[in-house]
């Protein structure tokens, strides 16, 4: 668990990913695999040699905020960096990762009017992030402008511990859980007649962005996104929104956004679940009203990319913690690679 833990900590938010791609670039060299970084800052994998191309993508961003604007007062104001709720934003404590100064990470309380002060409507009303500010504990502007810069990015506070048994919260879930199952796969990849890239993707969270130039690059015959998908089993979901269980095996997406992400291509799908079903690798299907992969874009890629997904279940989505069960990583490692060995 310590190289996730490691992952979940890096900082990664979305087209600031320098801190995961070094983890990964050091662990696929580790691995013994060819390592590239392309110009949009995917890192490349790749092992193996035939007439074969299979691609797995894990998108290396997370989540997060961004420094907008810093007022006289020295507090920070901020935008948001993928889908984030912003009822789940105020009074956490995140880190502002300021690489170009001396200080590097900056701690920082997001603020908010304190239940004492407020109106009554104000109860009524949920906060805005635009309402909220960042207090760095700056005294005044020109402090702070020590401190922090206009663009730098913010993470939530990074977290990772065991909670019960297998199961296991942290920060950034979303998706080092794909970065570390890629890893683990190119670790223990077999010699294979088929030439195999593992591409931990830039910006996903901002419109799927490093994994459409990585697959046009690659220009593989099959290709795989790793990912996390919603859990289903917290109170006041119902069993129609998504019926998902932590445990029960990783996810075999269908359909995305119904239909508006990937549908995922019938032989990709079929090999899928008969190499769980032949290794006796529990799984769950995945119809997904909301929500895409990377392989929403590279299915779509040069002629079409025969694509599929695997997921990871977990709970709290796109929130500064998540929950999953350590059985469904396995599973899902389990899966990709013994599927990798079926599409060569
Ligand atoms: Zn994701």
């Amino acid at each position: 668990m310590e190289l996730l833990e490691k992952l979940c900590k890096a900082g990664g938010v979305s087209g600031f990913e320098e801190e995961v791609r070094d983890i990964l670039i050091e662990e696929f060299k580790k691995a013994k695999c060819e390592v590239s970084v392309d110009k949009i800052g995917n890192v490349i994998a790749k092992k193996g040699r035939g007439k074969r191309r299979i691609m797995l993508a894990a998108h290396m961003d997370e989540v997060g905020l961004l420094v907008k604007h810093i007022n006289k007062e020295g507090y920070v104001s901020f935008v948001k960096i993928g889908g984030i709720d912003d009822r789940v934003i105020v009074n956490q404590v995140v880190k502002i990762r300021s690489k170009y100064h001396l200080k590097g990470i900056v701690t920082g309380v997001v603020g908010m009017k304190p239940p004492h002060l407020q109106k009554k409507k104000d109860e009524k009303e949920p906060l805005k992030y635009e309402d909220m500010f960042i207090d760095i504990g700056a005294k005044n502007k020109k402090e702070a402008e020590k401190l922090v810069s206009i663009g730098d990015p913010i993470t939530f506070m990074p977290s990772f511990e065991v909670m019960n048994k297998d199961m296991v919260c942290g920060k950034a879930l979303d998706n080092r859980l794909g970065c570390y199952a890629l890893i683990k796969i190119m670790q223990n990849l077999p010699k294979l007649d088929a030439e195999v890239y593992a591409v931990g993707t830039t910006q996903e969270e901002v419109g799927l962005k490093g994994a459409r130039v990585a697959a046009y690059s690659i220009n593989p015959d099959y290709s795989i996104a790793i990912d996390i998908t919603m859990a289903g089993d917290t109170p006041h979901i119902k069993e129609t929104e998504s019926n998902l269980k932590l445990g029960k095996g990783p996810s075999i997406t269908i359909l995305e956004a119904s239909g508006r992400g990937v549908v995922t291509h019938p032989e990709v799908k079929e090999v899928l679940v008969r190499t769980a079903t032949k290794n006796n690798i529990p799984y769950q299907m995945d119809v997904l009203e909301g929500g895409m992969t990377d392989a929403a874009i590279i299915y779509m890629s040069r002629e079409g990319i025969p694509s599929g997904v695997v997921s990871i279940p977990m709970r709290y989505t796109h929130g500064p913690v998540g929950v999953f069960h350590r059985r469904d990583l396995e599973n899902a490692i389990k899966l990709v690679s013994k599927t990798i060995k079926s599409l060569c």
